[in-house]
């Protein structure tokens, strides 16, 4: 979208709302809340300069951590929106947020595969995998809740905040994970479908047969991957479609809007694939309430207060940008996918900078070719690139640090040294679709820096 195109689209949000204002009775703004014009100019001037100080995560060469700006739609419908200042709570704080809200989450169920739903908005997937694991204590209250040491560090605090016993499991190996759910102690697994360190796939396929078989319930945390979802139905898929086509048959599936969904921060969502767990949410209503179109989204929240704007931002992306493979949201996805695959062939011919495992996703994780080929100096030898190319006035490249399990190491590469338990490497998050097309450049400018390194 060009700036003019932005601007255009920003006063549209803007003039909006002036309409919305005109059809009700004029008033004078207190003078309470009056600030004079050159102050208003000046705080903004204070504001311009003190958010300098952030990395430039719109830029292609920023790909470091997983943040992007969300889509300009986005921003203006959030904008239109926020004016207003709808509270997606409850109907009669935002009857047509509260609408969308409910349009948008039937989109992502059916995009799962559920037939139906319980379900809505968070302000993040923290607080959505919080209301999925609460849920799943309520079910089995003295169980305990497992998930792999990969799953996302909020799961094990989560589990405290609700007083659920937790422990960690390990999903490598099947037989173990038998024996395991055979004793009876837990409750509820927690796999994660595109981890946020290094974007793995954990085997839902294979976990889920296990846990139906021994009465276990499954949350996906998808609040990452989720929408790569959208490339899992494809005739020739570019990620491995089978744990994606096992989501349908999970109890409850935790995705991220404000992730890969082009949403600014404030946007997460829980679905749970029977309806009847609205029970659990202290209502005096009978259960099919829980169904109505009526629904109250308050009531099947633990939050209170949600921007309806999330809502009305979720929406009109998704009426650009629909949830597809070929077209919408899918090919925003594809490219992303894409970059991290060119990205994973080209460290793999590289005579400075080796592959830990292939990307699952979009993100990549790979570690200088050091000599001697040891955690420790792998780890320093990373923290050099990390900074060195950061750094650089032409061209500065924003990479990520990640600390692995030097045993990982070793076992792909067996000559590796392992000095210390955990190495550092290099990891990107090739989130943003003009990666695919500027990967060779920034890759060219890392493994040159590498180079003069190792
Ligand atoms: C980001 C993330 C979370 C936490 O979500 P927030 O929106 O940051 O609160 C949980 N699980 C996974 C897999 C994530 O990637």
């Amino acid at each position: 979208m060009t700036e003019l195109q932005f601007r255009e689209i920003i006063n549209r949000s803007l003039g909006s709302h002036v309409n919305f204002r005109n059809r009700w009775d004029k008033y004078t703004f207190d003078s309470s809340q009056f600030v004079e014009q050159s102050k208003v100019e000046s705080i903004l001037s204070s504001l311009e300069e003190r958010l300098n100080n952030n990395y430039p995560f719109f830029h292609p060469s920023y790909a470091g951590q997983m943040i992007k700006p969300p889509h300009p739609i986005a921003i203006a419908a959030y904008l239109m929106a926020m004016q207003i200042n709808p509270n997606n709570h409850a109907l009669d704080g935002g009857p047509a947020t509260a609408k969308m809200e409910i349009e948008v989450v039937k989109e992502i169920a059916e995009m799962f595969g559920y037939s139906e739903h319980l379900g809505h908005l968070t302000s993040s997937g923290t607080i959505a995998n919080l209301e999925a694991l609460w849920v799943a204590r309520s079910i089995h209250p003295t169980k305990l809740i497992a998930f792999s040491s990969d799953a996302h560090y909020t799961h094990k605090r989560m589990c405290e905040v609700i007083q659920a016993s937790s422990r960690v499991i390990n999903y490598d190996n099947l037989e173990l994970l038998e024996n395991e759910l055979q004793k009876g102690t837990i409750g509820t697994l927690v796999v994660t479908i595109g981890t946020t360190g290094t974007g793995s796939v954990e085997p839902l396929h294979h976990i889920l047969p296990l846990a139906k078989k021994y009465g276990v319930r499954v949350h996906a945390d998808c609040a990452y991957g989720g929408f790569f979802m959208l490339l899992a139905k494809d005739e020739n898929p570019i990620v491995s479609p089978e744990p994606f086509l096992s989501l349908k048959d999970c109890d409850s599936i935790v995705i991220d809007p404000h992730k890969h969904g082009l949403q600014p921060y404030g946007c997460g969502c829980v679905l749970f694939k029977d309806i009847g767990v609205g029970k659990f949410y202290k209502h005096d209503s009978p259960y099919t309430y829980f169904t109505s179109n009526e629904l109250h989204l308050g009531e099947i929240s633990l939050e209170c207060s949600r921007a309806g704007a999330s809502a009305a931002a979720l929406w009109a992306t998704l009426q650009a940008f629909p949830l597809q493979s070929n077209n919408g949201l899918g090919t925003i996805l594809t490219k992303t996918r894409q970059a991290a695959l060119k990205w994973s062939e080209m460290v793999s011919s590289s005579s400075s900078l080796l592959e830990l495992e292939k990307p699952d996703l979009d993100i990549v994780i790979y570690l200088p070719k050091t000599n001697p080929f040891s955690a420790s100096v792998v780890s320093q030898i990373t923290e050099k690139i990390f900074s060195a190319t950061m750094n650089q006035h032409k061209l500065p490249v924003y990479l990520a640090t990640y600390a692995v399990d030097s045993a990982s190491i070793a076992k792909c590469h067996p000559t590796f040294i392992q000095d210390s338990p955990t190495t550092k490497v290099l990891r990107s998050v090739l989130m943003k679709p003009e990666h695919e097309q500027f990967v060779p450049e920034l890759f060219k400018n890392i493994s040159a820096i590498a180079k003069t390194m190792i």
